[in-house]
């Protein structure tokens, strides 16, 4: 396409428009985000990265001191005021990270159906965890090690996966597999302007 022709497309949506936050001079600090992924497959994170050119607004309003998705250079999880966590709980070390986000944000978001139901993780659920490892680890057809994780480093799996509320308080689920990124940005503008996001069928429909 010639660069005299070439125009900017903006992203068609029939969701309602979310509120725009305010950005002045002499705001206050940003707001300190922390992001987690516990048992998920990134497909959340990936939602969020395709906010696109609008995160190049939300990086005005709030820092992303700690996430998967940054080059962080602190060891430690550092105090926020949102953690937004995707995936569900599995294993020990799931639940530590978990509670200790939980200890050092104000605000909770369970990002996405696994983190919010369980969803696609806890379908192991209804099989004992003994036979899930069998499966996985000694009958899997593409498995030739064909022997059950036992070293201490390991995090112990839990019998059950289990849905983040059910380990630790969480203020506010943003549904989905996963939501998508209009989706996203509405549950964060409205919590940047103040107010508690709302869930209808206008804003949760999947087509
Ligand atoms: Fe992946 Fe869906 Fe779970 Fe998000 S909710 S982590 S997209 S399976």
């Amino acid at each position: 396409m010639n660069k005299t022709t070439r125009k900017k497309t903006t992203k068609k949506t029939t969701r309602p428009a979310a509120a725009k936050p305010a950005v002045t001079a002499g705001a206050p600090a940003k707001v300190r985000v922390a992001t987690m992924w516990l048992s998920g497959c990134s497909g959340c994170h990936m939602s969020f990265l395709d906010l696109d050119e609008r995160l190049v607004e939300l990086v005005k309003l709030i820092d992303i001191l700690f996430s998967p998705i940054v080059d962080t250079k602190v060891k430690d999880m550092p105090q926020v005021d949102v953690g937004i966590v995707e995936g569900c709980v599995n294993n020990t070390d799931q639940e530590h990270e978990l509670r200790m986000l939980r200890d050092r944000c104000k605000i909770l978001i369970a990002l996405g159906d696994c983190a919010c139901t369980g969803n696609i993780p806890a379908l192991r659920n209804q099989f004992p965890l003994k036979d899930c490892l069998a499966r996985a680890y000694e009958q899997a057809e593409s498995n030739r090690i064909s022997c059950i994780p036992n070293d201490p480093v390991v995090p112990k799996l839990y019998p059950k996966a289990r849905p983040l509320q059910e380990v630790v308080k969480v203020d506010l689920h943003i549904p989905g597999c996963p939501p998508d990124a209009d989706v996203i940005w509405y549950a964060l503008t409205e919590l940047l302007a103040g107010r508690t996001p709302q869930w209808n069928e206008k804003n949760l429909r999947y087509d």
